[in-house]
């Protein structure tokens, strides 16, 4: 069986992919294991660094390559699948420096013995990666596990596996043994759920929806295996009235339409101060309205098309529900026609708290622009939700900017940016929008066991 893949900006088909059955998973599943007790053990932690380091070299050398690929099987602008192929790169280089910097302690215990700790690797651990930033989070996961000395079965999204695939031959190029990296194609339900099913697999690390990784948790629950989840969100946007106004309204475009919106860490929930609220709304629409769509490999395009057709309609809907629960369409909502699955960027006004579109993730270029009248309103706004991931705060007042980024609850915000992710800072939500840190030296706690020994010498 194959997947076929269609190319978001034209419709047509990009290529097809081999769906794994249940045999090859167990045979990637026991490369791994073998890797794992055989020839990656006897790597020492200072050439486990270099192989990395190489690794990270070859994603530069095919930079170009990996990022049209990525650019044409997502429909994400050139621009940002250079920076993304650049970010994994560089999150490669990060924990090639780790691997033989990070270890147990020798603890004061009692006087007649010697209490010591060593951190060891987990086993072989199932990387489960969905479809909007491939090779981004590909690295996240990947690059952490295997500077600690794991292995990895990766199963990329069934719809964007081609830089995953690319990787593990970048992967075999830099001397990694074989059965390190392994990647296995298919849908989630079926590869996904045997790779997290097997009982070789000691730490699952997800990242997609809420309900999907309620689901891993829950399969994870019966062998007891470690899981992070990296989950939905509908971060805030928290817009003051004392803001640098030009560049909050920028940042608030850019924010929520990067990756067509696609992008867990989305600022889909805008709150501006009442008293710039409508001077605000207004800029906002112009900003949108001006946002060059079109094709991804074009330098100059800003958005790209919604992954699938099938994903247009399902933001559709929600622009439906925006409509009949009574807030206004202040702009896009629309297909520009043509070939694609595009779909115009998306102002809604005179929303409410309790309206689909501004409780659940859209996943698409759509956003809610609401008042709110003082500090206290904004924080309550903010919190209002299930999700807990990003967001980010617009003032002068850097007193206030502190006591707003303290109070809303979340695990990323920034001030006076539209950043989220900082590969040397851990990164993650709460509430529903996640479970665990990956980046950062943080990331290194979920794929090491700590194992205390003690020598009595009395
Ligand atoms: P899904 O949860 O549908 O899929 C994510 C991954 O899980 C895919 O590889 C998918 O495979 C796989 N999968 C699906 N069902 C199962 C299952 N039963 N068992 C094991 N694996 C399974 O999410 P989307 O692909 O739709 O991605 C979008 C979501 O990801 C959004 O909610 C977004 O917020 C979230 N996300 C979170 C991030 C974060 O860091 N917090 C970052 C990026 C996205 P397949 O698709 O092949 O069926």
């Amino acid at each position: 069986m194959a997947t076929t893949l269609i190319e978001p900006a034209t419709g047509e088909l990009l290529t097809t992919v081999k769906q794994a059955t249940a045999e090859e998973v167990s045979r990637a599943v026991a490369a791994a294991q073998r890797a794992f007790e055989g020839e990656w053990r006897k790597v020492n932690t200072r050439d486990r660094g270099r192989l990395l380091s190489r690794l990270a070299h070859l994603i530069r050398e095919n930079a170009d390559e990996l990022a049209q690929l990525e650019s044409r099987n997502v429909g994400k602008p050139i621009r940002d699948s250079r920076d993304e192929v650049g970010l994994a790169a560089n999150v490669f280089e990060y924990y090639a420096g780790a691997t033989n910097k990070v270890g147990g302690q020798t603890i004061p215990g009692a006087a007649s013995g010697v209490l010591m700790s060593f951190r060891e690797a987990v086993g072989p651990c199932a990387i489960i990666v969905p479809w909007n930033f491939p090779i981004a989070i590909t690295s996240w996961k990947s690059a952490p596990a295997l500077a600690m000395g794991n292995t990895v079965v990766l199963k990329p999204a069934e719809q964007t596996p081609l830089t995953a695939i690319r990787l593990a031959e970048l992967a075999l190029e830099a001397g990694i043994p074989e059965g390190v990296f392994n990647v296995v194609t298919g849908s989630g339900s079926v590869v996904g759920e045997a790779i997290i099913r097997h009982p070789s697999i000691r730490k699952i690390a997800f990242t997609g929806s809420t309900e999907v990784g309620m689901n891993v948790m829950r399969l994870a629950a019966g062998d007891i295996k470690r899981v992070s989840l990296e989950l939905g969100g509908k971060s805030p946007n928290l817009i003051f009235a004392d803001c640098d106004f030009d560049r909050a309204v920028d940042s608030a475009a850019s924010s929520a339409l990067g990756n067509a919106g696609q992008d867990c860490c989305a600022r889909s929930r805008i709150f501006v101060e009442q008293s710039i609220y409508d001077r605000f709304a207004k800029a906002l629409v112009e900003k949108f309205g001006s946002i060059k769509m079109g094709d991804p490999l074009d330098e100059a395009t800003e958005m790209g098309p919604l992954i699938t057709e099938a994903h247009r309609e399902r933001v559709m809907k929600y622009v439906d529900a925006g409509r009949s629960e009574g807030a206004t369409l202040a702009c896009g909502g629309s297909s520009p026609g043509g070939r694609g699955s595009y779909l115009t960027p998306t102002v809604f006004l005179d929303a409410k708290a309790d309206m689909t579109i501004v409780r659940e993730e859209i996943f698409g270029p759509v956003v809610t622009v609401m008042p709110f009248r003082d500090e206290t309103d904004a924080v309550m706004m903010a919190n209002d939700s299930m999700y807990g991931l990003s967001g980010s705060i617009w003032t002068r007042d850097i007193g206030r900017a502190m006591r707003v980024a303290r109070a809303v609850q979340t695990g990323n915000i920034s001030i006076n940016s539209g950043s989220s992710v900082h590969l040397e800072a851990p990164f993650g939500g709460v509430k529903r929008s996640g479970l665990g840190r990956e980046l950062g030296l943080q990331a290194l706690d979920h794929y090491t066991e700590w194992k205390t020994v003690y020598i009595d010498v009395g």
